[in-house]
């Protein structure tokens, strides 16, 4: 129970139950059913005191360490979001490659025999479009694109759970 406080203010803090209190939270209680149990046993405590007493004077740097991790694991999983993410525009980028090569063999031949056809070219310069429309969304991923606010964002996550540990 290291990093507990107290106030005198502070129902939970004076209640005789106060470790059962804890110790119904560390087994996953809400403090809604805190609330309730309390009830139960004839003493009133309502759960936004409860959660302020667990906030404000209950293993504050467990709560805080807790935070921490939790924001980390946001961001790994953001990152591996992102590598899947670029995974899929490489291959969309490479297989768009090949085809783009293809239909330009394919025209070149066609060429030789007859008037290039229309709707042939329009598919060359379609396929042409989602690879540059690919690359475009891999460097914004990558955050190598200027105007990407990705960087920023994941930025602002980890300014906001340090603002939130410090009041
Ligand atoms: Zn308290």
């Amino acid at each position: 129970m290291s990093g507990a406080g107290y106030s005198s203010k502070c129902k939970t803090c004076n209640s005789a139950r106060r470790l059962e209190i804890e110790a119904w939270h560390e087994a996953g209680d809400t403090s809604q059913e805190i609330e309730i149990r309390l009830k139960s046993l004839g003493e009133e405590i309502s759960h936004t005191a409860i959660l302020k007493h667990l906030n404000n004077h209950y293993n504050v740097q467990e709560a805080a360490r807790e935070k921490y991790y939790q924001s980390q694991q946001q961001i790994e999983n953001d990152a591996n979001k992102r590598l899947s993410d670029l995974e899929i525009l490489d291959a969309l980028i490479q297989d768009n490659h090949e085809i783009h090569k293809g239909l330009r063999l394919q025209i070149k031949e066609l060429k030789d025999k007859f008037t290039t056809p229309m709707p042939a070219i329009a598919m060359l310069n379609g396929v042409g479009d989602s690879i540059c429309k690919a690359m475009k969304t891999k460097q914004e991923l990558l955050g190598e694109d200027p105007e990407s606010h990705k960087a920023d964002t994941l930025l602002e996550l980890i300014n906001a759970v340090s603002e939130t540990e410090e009041g």
